[in-house]
């Protein structure tokens, strides 16, 4: 919007437009498809299409395909639809790093015609040996001075599949001693006989990052090229690629601060890790940061833009806490979730002095501060549910709930007072024996008396069972993968799913569909779980708790 300051990347692309510099501009977002995006995306993903959508203009989607091993169409088709979820379209701007692989290998040839780029037999070992260190210049190679005829047949052949992985590699002559280690004749090319999800057997090299990068940035006219900060050592070699080549365009790196979050982690390997070991159930399991975690957890798309508008764009990397992500999603299910009854652990109560066969319904509001949301009938009769945590035997003097003796207000409909406690065999108690006030029909009694105390309860005639899961966060601790000696899963929290079978939620949730998102009164927001709720089996997820109870 325009009354907010805008971060220095908008303000780059500003003053780039105004000056003329450029007349419009493009933006991409270059997911590799080796995983399922999670929140860490979203940053990225809301920086690059937002920027698009506010000019007017486009975002690219482009799969940075070039790693054959670890790539799978399952993970493209998924990220996808990720990145529509969140409310962005790439329309025709879907492109895959894969099919410059053509123009990419004619880019390497052009450099070795240029004396820019040599075929190396040094192993991948002898080639980090050799780069040096911070504080020590590298070693040349010694296949470093071959002749450009003796390069275009080596790597003729590298590409024809005469080498075995790993017996050489492409390099850049750039500079073995230049204080950036990056510069000291990075890899450009490296065989890999594994298929390619996209092109097959068709090559048997493939073009590293920084070579892939740059370029099919400038192949696609992308004005902005922004990544995270740990690519701004990358940025003279995206640089060294295009001025070389003498590219007809030169996209600008920009770097930025990647997100963080304290207890989880956000790569993709180690989420992968999580996944292939059986600590969560998929990539989106509602634990996980995933954006298809998220989704299943119940987030809305909108919250998960407010919450990266929130956190905004920067140059300095920070840890942002869970509680954020967390609140972004209560504003928006606050304004916006029904208010329903569900009761997690239900304890049954007879009213003794209610009239057997007798149903009434109480007109319960959808929203107390929204109007607009209407009301629904709750219907109401002798044996209700209400949560087993809303009664004590021995209540503490500050308890305003249910306990022998007391009074407590059910919310919408009568005041009860417990008269009688039952138990089973081993001294649970199993059921509350209560009495009802006719008079206080509506929640206030005719005499002035008041109770401190108001519970939710759903009809035991009524009410439909549920199976409910509460979840906590995945890690005990606030930097799980920062733990020098210890590997982050030492870190996992075990009680981070709880799995609640006996839950009693009000008649109209049978009607709850996979988009509706609820407020259990006093209980926190939840919905239906996607994957294993049946109409025969409601599953809800709790997405997040009323109010931020979380204790460190
Ligand atoms: P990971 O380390 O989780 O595998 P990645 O950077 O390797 O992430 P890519 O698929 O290459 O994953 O990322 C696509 C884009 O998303 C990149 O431009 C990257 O900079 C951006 N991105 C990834 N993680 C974050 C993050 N935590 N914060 C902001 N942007 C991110
Ligand atoms: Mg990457
Ligand atoms: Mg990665």
């Amino acid at each position: 919007t325009a009354d907010k300051p805008q971060d220095f990347i908008r303000q780059i692309i500003a003053e780039d437009l105004k000056s003329g510099k450029h007349s419009q501009v493009i933006t991409r977002f270059p997911p590799e498809p080796n995983g399922f995006l999670h929140i860490g995306h979203a940053k990225s993903i809301c920086l690059n299409f937002g920027i698009a959508k506010e000019y007017n203009s486009v975002c690219h989607l482009r799969f940075d395909d070039t790693n054959p091993g670890k790539e799978s169409t399952e993970y493209v088709e998924a990220i996808k639809e990720d990145v529509r979820w969140l409310g962005y379209d790439w329309g025709e701007h879907l492109y895959y790093a894969s099919d410059y692989f053509d123009k990419l290998y004619r880019y390497a040839i052009q450099l070795i015609e240029m004396g820019k780029a040599y075929v190396c037999h040094l192993s991948g070992e002898e080639i980090r040996a050799y780069r040096g260190t911070l504080t020590e210049p590298g070693k040349e190679s010694p296949y470093r001075n071959r002749s450009v005829e003796e390069n275009l047949e080596l790597f003729e052949r590298m590409r024809a599949g005469e080498f075995d992985e790993g017996e050489c590699v492409l390099r850049a002559k750039i500079d073995m001693a230049s204080p950036n280690i990056l510069m000291r004749d990075p890899v450009i090319y490296r065989i890999l006989k594994i298929p390619h999800h996209r092109t097959g057997d068709k090559w048997c090299i493939y073009p590293m990052y920084d070579f892939t990068h740059c370029l099919s940035d400038m192949l696609e006219g992308i004005t902005h090229s922004l990544c995270t900060l740990e690519f701004e050592n990358n940025r003279p070699l995206y640089d060294w690629f295009l001025d070389t080549l003498k590219t007809p365009c030169h996209p600008q790196q920009i770097e930025f601060a990647r997100l963080n979050i304290n207890y989880t982690v956000m790569s993709k390997r180690k989420l992968l890790q999580l996944v292939d070991e059986g600590h969560v159930n998929g990539w989106d399991d509602p634990r996980m940061l995933t954006l298809s975690g998220l989704r299943r957890r119940g987030y809305t798309p909108a919250s998960i833009r407010n919450f990266c508008d929130i956190i905004g764009i920067g140059k300095r990397n920070s840890w942002v806490d869970m509680g954020v992500l967390e609140n972004a999603v209560r504003d928006d299910l606050n304004d916006h979730a029904p208010r329903v009854l569900g009761v997690l652990r239900p304890l049954k109560v007879v009213i003794t002095n209610y009239p057997e066969e007798q149903v009434e319904y109480f007109e319960a509001q959808n929203h107390p501060k929204n109007p607009e949301m209407g009301t629904r009938p709750l219907p109401f009769c002798r044996e209700i549910y209400i949560e087993a945590t809303d009664f004590m035997e021995d209540p503490p003097k500050k308890f305003f709930r249910l306990g022998p003796g007391r009074e407590v207000r059910l919310r919408y409909a009568y005041f009860i007072t417990c008269q009688e406690v039952i138990k089973d065999e081993e001294g649970n108690v199993v059921e509350l024996r209560c009495t009802y006030d006719p008079e206080t029909r509506g929640g206030s009694a005719p005499d002035g008396r008041k109770v401190k105390g108001t519970i939710h309860w759903v009809s035991a005639r009524h009410g439909i069972p549920a199976e409910i899961r509460l979840y906590d966060r995945l890690f005990t601790v606030e930097h799980p993968d920062m733990d020098k000696k210890k590997d982050f899963k030492e870190f996992l929290n075990p009680h981070s799913l709880d799995i609640l079978t006996d839950a009693i939620v009000e008649p109209g949730l049978a009607r709850a569909t996979l988009d509706d998102r609820f407020q259990f009164e006093r209980q926190g927001y939840f919905c239906l779980d996607s994957k294993d709720s049946r109409p025969d089996h409601l599953v809800f997820n709790r997405i997040v708790t009323l109010r931020d109870t979380w204790q460190k």
